[in-house]
């Protein structure tokens, strides 16, 4: 599939989406995309040179010179990573490469709409081994000869050029339209619940449990899998556990799950002791590949049974909200929650128990009113 050509479709078709009568007041535009997908660009015409690395593709050939160059454990140490796929395409591509720029995926399909070519953001660029802290590239990746395809990098929802007169005549946008830095999609999705304040996190509960929590510290731990995205003078901490949703996907229907749920008595603590995982190992909370799952003795009761499972998922949460503050982070002082487990207050009530902090649902997830956030500050 034409994967880049099918994303600006898909663009224009969303500014197409937007009523006439709303688009000449639309002050700034933003948007996310997501982490480590990556394009190599011919720098003349702003094209794809190649198809898209998708940001689940690895590039383990890439892995034993990047070890030899970053430091121990670095981001970038992982065949996924932005800068594996750059490092791969350098070894293995033979076309002429004097022309040729790294986009992400938000910065090329920004492009699209300002124009100006080799633009990126801090989280975007996290991945190709840009350091936030020092705002610049590091020495030791600026000292190879592929670092002149990276992009220059700016904080997320920062102002880049006015939208292009083609697009903004073709929809009927105002001239004074602006385009502003994006971010990556899980973090516009905790941008979009307004977690402002250093303490105040956001546990998705979808088919895994992912937390991310404002600090105003810097942590990074790879054997659990924990780094910090930069968010203006704050850290955004984030982790994520083999636990969650789709454990509960395999025993239960989602209406099975209501029904059930309407019957446990929240305030009363569950005996019952559960590891829920989809398939061996773990990492965070708990970083052990061997970890099994356990999720007997199962009772003879369902209510029993999911009564246990959410409680046992709770206490991993609290357990990684601990971890977090162990490796130095923030104090945990108020949880909003993601994803499909968010709707359910009885696991809500038991969340709030276990953690002893208050929680409760999000009133906006959508990555895209994060990313509507950023347009708002860089307006
Ligand atoms: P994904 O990570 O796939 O985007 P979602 O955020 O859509 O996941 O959440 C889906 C998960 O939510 C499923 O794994 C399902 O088991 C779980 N889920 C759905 N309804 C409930 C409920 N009432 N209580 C707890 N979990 C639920």
């Amino acid at each position: 599939m034409d994967w880049a050509r099918s994303w600006k479709t898909t663009l224009f078709s969303l500014l197409e989406d937007i009523p006439v009568h709303l688009r000449p007041h639309v002050a700034s535009i933003s948007l996310d995309g997501t982490s480590a997908t990556t394009l190599i660009i011919d720098s003349n015409t702003g094209e794809p040179l190649a198809r898209p690395y998708l940001y689940n593709e690895s590039c383990p050939d890439a892995l034993p010179a990047i070890k030899s160059i970053a430091p121990v454990n670095h981001t970038v140490c992982s065949g996924s990573s932005t800068l594996c796929k750059l490092v791969s395409w350098w070894n293995n591509d033979n076309s002429d490469k004097t022309s040729t720029i790294l986009l992400h995926q938000a910065d090329w399909l920004l492009w699209l709409l300002h124009g100006q070519l080799g633009v990126s953001d801090y989280n975007n660029a996290l991945k190709v081994g840009y350091d936030p802290e020092l705002d610049s590239y590091p020495r030791w990746l600026l000292s190879q000869p592929y670092s002149r395809l990276l992009p220059v990098v700016k904080a997320p929802g920062t102002s880049i050029a006015h939208l292009k007169g083609d697009v903004r005549t073709l929809f009927g946008f105002s001239e004074n339209c602006i385009v502003c830095t994006g971010t990556t999609d899980s973090i516009a999705a905790f941008l979009a619940a307004r977690a402002t304040k250093p303490g105040k996190a956001v546990t998705s509960l979808g088919s895994t449990l992912a937390i991310k929590l404002l600090s105003t510290t810097r942590i990074e731990d790879a054997r659990y899998g924990v780094y910090s995205h930069r968010l203006d003078d704050k850290w955004l901490v984030g982790g994520a556990s083999n636990t969650g949703g789709a454990v509960l996907k395999e025993i239960f229907t989602d209406e099975q799950l209501e029904k059930l749920s309407e019957h446990i008595n929240p305030m009363e603590s569950s005996p019952l002791n559960y590891y829920p995982l989809k398939s061996v190992g773990e990492r965070f909370p708990v970083a052990d590949p061997m970890m099994e799952p356990r999720l007997h003795p199962r009772p003879e009761s369902d209510v029993v049974y999911l009564h246990g499972i959410l409680e046992s998922i709770a206490r991993i949460e609290a357990k990684a909200y601990i971890l977090l503050k162990d490796l130095g982070a923030t104090q945990v002082e108020e949880v909003f929650t993601a994803g499909g487990g968010a709707k359910n207050d009885k696991w809500t009530k038991i969340r709030e128990r276990i953690l002893g902090l208050p929680v409760s649902q999000a009133t906006q997830t959508e990555a895209a009113y994060g990313a509507a956030l950023l347009a708002m500050k860089g307006a």
